[in-house]
């Protein structure tokens, strides 16, 4: 790459420089300019920036200075060669080398490489540690950075056996700067980091977890699809993924959305592999709405304006939650992630880690408590941002209410909006030992439906010749009805007052000794409402329609006919239409309607380099053309 003028500048005035030519940005995100500063003073780092953070530009930066080859480890094969095309549309040198590539184009990353011609380098860790990259490599390497870092702890929820093996390679680079990072790290997680990749005396650049765009919703299971279709249906045209649990709920709802017109495909580990890589290309390229899939999807989706995510059975931990969730708004626009919650997903869980025998002690325990603490997630009508934060162990700060919004706390999940209501703490407890004690009084031997009907005061052939509908305890919930009394159970169960306990195959619900305690008003308990039937508040809450109009007066029509003319350019080059420009780029430029190649300039995410390859065709759909003529 030619030397970049800005590079006589201070330090900082040459990377601020750097950040508007080659990026178009003005400011830094929080932590980057701090992580950029650390890797061209040779020190060591580990950075914990929440997706959307901006890490890539934390390593690519240092690269787009002119200053010598930066090194990328990154497990993501699958998403090299988009990193590749979005780094080169802002200017950079940049190559990958890994398994997957083409003889030829290896041929012509090797050549460049040794004549000192790439800025940024993308390797996978198998590809790293093979050795011989070191003579091309070394001579101009300042650094190295490692993505994904979380994959080296076996604390983390990704764990990489050949990502142990990286500190020997890093060792044989002294003389190169080490960047490690990750977008989700506990404590414990971020101090394994620093220890398996050998880091040396590191500044750690630790951000606030929270996502601000990103709007949690939390609702008991009651009919998984007609929920899902709903979240699909206010994004009719966006860009959503549906998680599953098991194999054969993605196709069972991948079926239902696509007879429901939904475009849409299913993806999932047991899929052959041609038809896995065409769902992640069409949905990578905007050919396709929604993916159904278990959580062998996501690590190697980058599409940045992923408007929802809808978890349809929980979640095995918090950090799996905030990882796959993560997935939505990794552009900055509002994106709605909604959690469908039912005790039993937990069970399974548990069932399928036991699969194959039980398990230490250390692990049943990490096991248990993570189960604990997602079903906690889901089930506490407590405000949602404030429990992720609080997991990773920083301090959430709830906004004041104010007349200008509509809630108070963080305005951005269910609890916070309204739409899930607490019971007061007489309620609660008066509730639950309603429902405590028809479990009591079925002394275990009866599974979680039949308590619910013995609640509801449901009579059926079984409860009469059991003689239960003569208890005192029958129809004592008559008139809350079943959503309402099968929640609560599912709260009780993770608050640890009710169990499930299988006996022959069959669940059986049996109070614990502290729901026996919370029966005698020992203890406290919360429990929590829907305020209104899921979906019919839904309109006054924030989701993208109205997002869009947010922060700029928005043009819906505008911002359809460039993101129809950013998809034509990116298909005529073969990338990801996320490559060309990002949403947020587009929603400014509908909203400012520049008229100048200068004015164009001057929105965020248009350097340099865009603005030439790019500038006039914009301006030209701008001024009324058609994404058709104009491309
Ligand atoms: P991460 O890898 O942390 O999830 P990315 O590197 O993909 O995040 O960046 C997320 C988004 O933020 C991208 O759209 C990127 O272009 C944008 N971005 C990065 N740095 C800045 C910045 N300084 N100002 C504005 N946007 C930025």
């Amino acid at each position: 790459m030619e030397r970049d003028p800005a590079q006589t500048e201070r330090p900082a005035a040459a990377a601020q420089a750097a950040l508007r030519r080659h990026w178009g940005y003005e400011t830094f995100k929080p932590l980057q300019e701090e992580a950029v500063a650390a890797a061209l003073a040779g020190q060591d780092c580990l950075v914990v920036l929440p997706t959307g953070g901006g890490k890539s530009l934390c390593y690519q930066l240092p690269a787009a200075m002119g200053r010598g080859l930066v090194l990328v480890v990154s497990p993501l094969i699958a998403l090299m060669d988009d990193q590749v095309a979005a780094a080169r549309e802002a200017g950079l040198d940049a190559d990958a080398l890994h398994s997957n590539l083409e003889a030829g184009h290896r041929g012509e990353a090797y050549r460049r490489l040794a004549a000192g011609k790439t800025d940024l380098l993308y390797v996978s860790p198998e590809r790293l540690l093979v050795g011989d990259l070191l003579e091309d490599v070394a001579p101009r390497l300042i650094l190295i950075a490692v993505d994904e870092a979380h994959c080296v702890s076996h604390w983390g929820h990704e764990f990489r056996p050949e990502y142990r093996r990286l500190a020997e390679v890093l060792e044989r680079f002294p003389r190169a700067a080490r960047m490690a990072l990750t977008a989700t790290a506990t404590p414990a997680v971020q101090e394994d980091i620093c220890a398996q990749l050998a880091l040396r005396g590191p500044a750690r650049f630790i951000g606030h977890p929270d996502r601000p765009n990103l709007v949690y919703r939390a609702f008991a299971r009651r009919d998984q699809t007609a929920q899902v279709l709903e979240v699909v249906r206010i994004h009719s045209g966006e860009g959503g993924i549906v998680y599953a649990q098991t194999r054969k709920d993605v196709e069972r709802l991948a079926a239902k959305l696509e007879g429901e017109g939904v475009s849409c495909a299913a993806y999932h580990a047991g899929l052959p592999a041609d038809r896995r890589r065409r769902a992640q290309d069409d949905f990578v390229n905007e050919r396709l709405d929604v993916v159904v899939a278990t959580i062998a999807f996501g690590m190697g989706i980058d599409r940045s304006n992923v408007r929802y995510v809808v978890h349809a059975n929980t979640p095995r931990s918090i950090e799996h939650y905030q990882q796959e969730s993560g997935r939505a708004g990794r552009d900055g626009l509002p994106a709605d992630c909604v959690l469908l919650f039912a005790a039993s997903d937990l069970a399974l869980h548990r069932a399928l880690a036991l699969k194959d025998g039980p398990l230490a002690p250390e692990r049943q325990r990490v096991l248990e408590r993570q189960l604990r603490e997602i079903g906690r997630y889901a089930v506490a009508p407590v405000c949602r941002h404030r429990l992720l934060v609080e997991h990773f162990g920083a301090i959430y700060q709830a906004k004041e209410a104010d007349a200008d919004m509509e809630a108070a706390g963080c305005a951005a999940c269910d609890v916070c909006l309204g739409e899930t209501k607490s019971l007061s703490d007489e309620e609660a407890l008066l509730t639950a030992k309603k429902v405590l004690s028809g479990a009591w009084r079925m002394g275990g031997r009866f599974g979680a439906g039949y308590v619910v009907n013995l609640l509801l005061g449901r009579n059926d052939e079984r409860m009469t010749r059991n003689g239960h509908d003569a208890l005192q305890v029958f129809g004592i919930l008559k008139e809350s009805g079943e959503a309402a009394v099968r929640s609560w159970m599912d709260q009780l169960i993770v608050q640890g007052f009710l169990e499930v306990v299988e006996e022959r195959e069959y669940p059986l619900l049996r109070i614990t000794p502290a729901g026996q305690d919370l029966c005698r008003d020992e203890g406290a308990v919360r429990l929590g409402v829907p305020a209104a039937p899921a979906g019919r508040s839904r309109k006054k809450s924030r989701t993208l329609r109205k997002g869009l109009g947010a922060d700029l007066p928005s043009d819906e029509e505008l911002f359809e006919r460039l993101r129809r003319l950013r998809r034509l350019i990116a298909e005529k080059l073969g990338v990801p239409p996320y490559v060309v420009f990002h949403d947020s780029a587009l929603v400014e430029m509908a909203a400012l309607k520049p008229k100048t190649l200068a004015a164009l300039r001057g929105v965020k995410g248009v350097g340099d380099r865009k603005l030439e390859r790019y500038g006039r065709v914009f301006l030209d759909v701008i001024s009324g053309q058609s994404p058709e003529s104009a491309a």
